[in-house]
């Protein structure tokens, strides 16, 4: 399967930190936003869902403590590397507390950055792995009871559209074509002509869209379906 690369913000007003960060995360196709000072950054961390933030701790308008709780506190468990300047243990040790994963002192080497950027992306991908429950939006679907509920309704699921709903939010936000779902999910395939795939994804999509406002499960024209929340 196909990964999508890591989505970054960067929050990080020193302009020339800034532009090497990207260029570094950039080279490994990592995609990447920036913000120049503490409120933006905050802003697009609440707004956007990233894979990962780099936040640096003395930043003008809002400082990265304030943007961490603000993160933090909306339940957003993005994992946060923090930079601080030398010597300041205090900053740190307050960083760690808030609720951020790893800081680096500067100055630091790139190479060393991308490290501990791979193995946050890594630890949350190994803690999404292990998850129990899956979600998008305000649904969720809890694959030890398999039970799926939304907006506090359970949703009653065959057993196959509960699989295809599994797969569908283990790759939400990505479009998939019928035969990668049909192989995914029957394991064999079906000859093109069927539309027993649209057949079950009308099926899904009537329990778990229906009498919602907010639409999950989008038809792609001539391509296929995308289980989005953005
Ligand atoms: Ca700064």
């Amino acid at each position: 399967m196909k990964e999508t690369k890591a989505k970054i913000l960067i929050v990080e007003d020193e302009k020339k930190i800034s532009a090497v960060l990207r260029k570094g995360l950039e080279e490994e196709k990592y995609s990447v936003d920036d913000a120049f000072d503490g409120e933006k950054g905050e802003q697009l961390a609440l707004k956007n869902k990233y894979d990962l933030i780099i936040l640096d701790i003395m930043l003008p308008k809002k400082d990265g403590i304030q943007i961490l709780s603000a993160i933090r506190s909306s339940n957003i468990e993005v994992p946060v590397l923090m930079l601080t300047a030398k010597g300041t243990v205090e900053d740190r040790v307050k960083g760690l507390d808030t609720g951020a994963d790893d800081y680096l002192v500067k100055p630091f080497a790139i190479t060393e950055l991308l490290a501990r950027v791979r193995s946050l992306l890594r630890r949350k991908k190994d803690a999404e792995k292990s998850a129990t429950t899956l979600t998008i939006a305000d649904l969720t679907l809890d694959l030890v009871a398999r039970k799926v509920i939304r907006g506090g309704k359970v949703i009653d699921l065959t057993s196959k559209e509960f699989s295809l709903l599994e797969y569908f939010i283990r790759n939400k936000n990505k479009t998939l074509n019928r035969s990668t779902i049909t192989e995914h999910i029957w394991n064999y395939n079906f000859d093109t002509g069927t539309n027993i795939i649209d057949v079950y994804i009308n099926h899904l999509r009537t329990k778990i869209d229906g009498g919602f406002t907010v639409k999950l499960l989008h038809t792609i024209r001539g391509v296929g379906y995308v289980l989005k929340d953005q």
